[in-house]
């Protein structure tokens, strides 16, 4: 055997650069499932689903590519558990010359491969992932002498580079940015026909994944009962194509909604397609682009998809790949507490957080601001230890793969990076999740209260978070206006929120 292809369960594209130069007569694919992978973290019966369930189909098209393939399933009894192991005890059987990989989603994974590799005494080749415009590399020479990074410059820069809604060198429609434009809640009567989420009825190869997933991991949390995600290259390019002719025109205006009990309405639902490689961002946004181009989907919604997928998704790689390993252990407000229990079950009677922790374990998704302002901001406020709240989303979500759940947990939402990804932490009262949403209708507290016993536990942690952290806030200019409205709360005032604080870290408030 000259050159044994590992393909990770991420990595499930018979173009990417690991095939490059594949020779079926002496080369081989090798891919293994192994427990590790959904034991590290806790991982959520529907993200060890979605991996298996797509690793599988893949199996299925390299078989009908010809491409020779070493599959170890999870529950074959040889199985040794571990990539490591695994990699280690087929070398031995294999005898390959040489390893080649596509460069790893996860810096975790990518020693592990290395430590393989030269234990084994054999040659690594890791090569680029075409899956995304910038390369680490670029990257950064882009952040090489910046002060401070931004995701809106790096964009620009993108835009330009890729010439992706640009117009004789200046942006489409003259900005860069619609964000004013879009943004809205849903009005009183709700999101009224929102079309129906692109779902795809397991085959037999899904339908055996469900089962063996239920079985071996069935104490791990989440469901399966209504799993319809995209598992091959096919179903993800029908998803793509049914949001961008259905949802794409009202995805801007409505990007920061959200209504309870509907987890769709009008996002894409592709990162975890994106992110497993069975769709490139290049078709994605060239898509999105030309439904702009022949009319059917306005300026303002399509950059604002664009941006998520030529911005943060590229940026956040970036930051991924120049900052690790150190990244995973930064802590810049010195967060401590305990993740709450029913974070993994849902079990709160705060109505916004029920209904988002809710539909994360029926579906193993939940949209952004969900994520950012719902679960995110809660634990941010209560003053969660970062790595706790890491291991949460990099185990509930379909999408979650370390290289973007990891700076979007610890830097953009939890701040833990002192402010690299975002200029300042996102906190803010339950007064925001009623503006975006009907949830406080339907709750046992009130926004607009800070303190008593029907006080948004939101609003009052949110005085607690600007008072614990006034010192360190009042450097940062985007703070001001926050900090001075602290400044103005008396001793009484102070004590009152900090007593209310004390209950709900006690797990008094906000249990179901
Ligand atoms: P849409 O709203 O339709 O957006 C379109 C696409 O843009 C997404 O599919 C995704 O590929 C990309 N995108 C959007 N926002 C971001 C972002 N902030 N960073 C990177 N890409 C983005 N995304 C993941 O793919 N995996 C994760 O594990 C993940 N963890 C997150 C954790 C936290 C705390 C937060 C705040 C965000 C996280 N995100 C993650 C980003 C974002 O929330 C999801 O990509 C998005 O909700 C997926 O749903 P969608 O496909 O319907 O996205
Ligand atoms: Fe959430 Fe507070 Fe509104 Fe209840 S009152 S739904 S806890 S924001």
């Amino acid at each position: 055997l000259r050159n044994l292809v590992i393909v990770l369960g991420d990595q499930l594209d018979l173009d990417a650069s690991g095939f490059d130069g594949f020779d079926a007569a002496t080369d081989a694919v090798w891919m293994a499932e192994v427990v590790e992978e959904s034991t590290h973290v806790w991982s959520s019966k529907p993200r060890t689903a979605m991996f298996l369930a797509a690793m599988r189909h893949f199996a299925l098209a390299l078989q009908a590519a010809g491409r020779p393939l070493h599959h170890m399933l999870l529950d074959d009894a040889a199985n040794c558990g571990t990539l490591a192991a695994q990699l280690q005890a087929d070398i031995a059987r294999l005898r390959p010359a040489g390893l080649v990989i596509t460069a790893p989603g996860d810096w975790r994974v990518l020693q592990a491969i290395k430590a393989v590799a030269q234990t084994s005494g054999l040659p690594l080749d890791i090569r680029e992932d075409r899956h995304f415009y910038v390369t680490v590399r670029e990257f950064a020479a882009h952040a090489k002498g910046r002060k401070s990074l931004r995701m809106e410059y790096f964009y620009r820069e993108q835009r330009q580079r890729h010439g992706v809604l640009m117009q004789d060198g200046q942006p489409e429609g003259g900005q860069w940015n619609f964000d004013a434009d879009n943004r809205e809640a849903f009005g009183a009567d709700g999101p009224g026909e929102v079309p129906a989420r692109a779902g795809f009825e397991p085959d037999a190869v899904t339908r055996d994944v469900i089962a063996l997933v239920n079985s071996r991991f069935a104490d791990h949390p989440g469901q399966l009962d209504s799993f319809a995600w995209p598992v091959t290259r096919e179903q993800a390019l029908q998803a793509l194509e049914g949001f961008i002719a259905q949802r794409l025109p009202r995805f801007g205006r409505y990007q920061d909604a959200m209504w309870p009990g509907d987890p769709w309405l009008y996002h894409s639902h592709l990162s975890a397609a994106l992110n497993l490689k069975l769709l490139n961002p290049r078709e994605v946004v060239t898509a999105a682009e030309a439904a702009y181009r022949a009319g059917q989907a306005p300026l303002a919604s399509v950059e604002g998809f664009i941006r998520q997928i030529l911005g943060w998704r590229e940026y956040v790689r970036g930051i991924y790949w120049t900052r690790m390993p150190r990244y995973a252990d930064l802590n810049a407000l010195d967060a401590c507490e305990d993740l709450p229990a029913w974070y993994w079950t849902g079990a709160t009677d705060m109505a916004c957080l029920r209904d988002a922790l809710a539909q994360t374990l029926a579906h193993g998704y939940a949209n952004h601001i969900q994520r950012l302002m719902v679960t995110g901001l809660f634990a941010l406020m209560l003053g969660v230890a970062p790595q706790q709240v890491h291991s949460w989303y990099l185990a509930v979500y379909v999408d979650a793969v370390e290289w973007v759940e990891l700076p979007n947990t610890l830097g953009m939402s939890q701040y833990a990076d002192g402010g690299l990804m975002g200029s300042k932490p996102y906190v803010a009262t339950g007064k925001y999740i009623q503006r975006m949403s009907p949830h406080c209708q339907d709750c046992r507290y009130d926004p607009a209260q800070r303190t008593g016993h029907r006080a948004c536990p939101f609003t009052t942690l949110y005085w607690d978070f600007l008072m614990r952290h006034e010192a360190r806030l009042a450097n940062n200019p985007r703070m001001v206006l926050q900090v001075k409205n602290v400044a103005r709360l008396s001793d009484e005032q102070r004590q009152a929120v900090q007593e209310r604080a004390a209950q709900i870290r006690c797990g008094h408030v906000g249990h179901g």
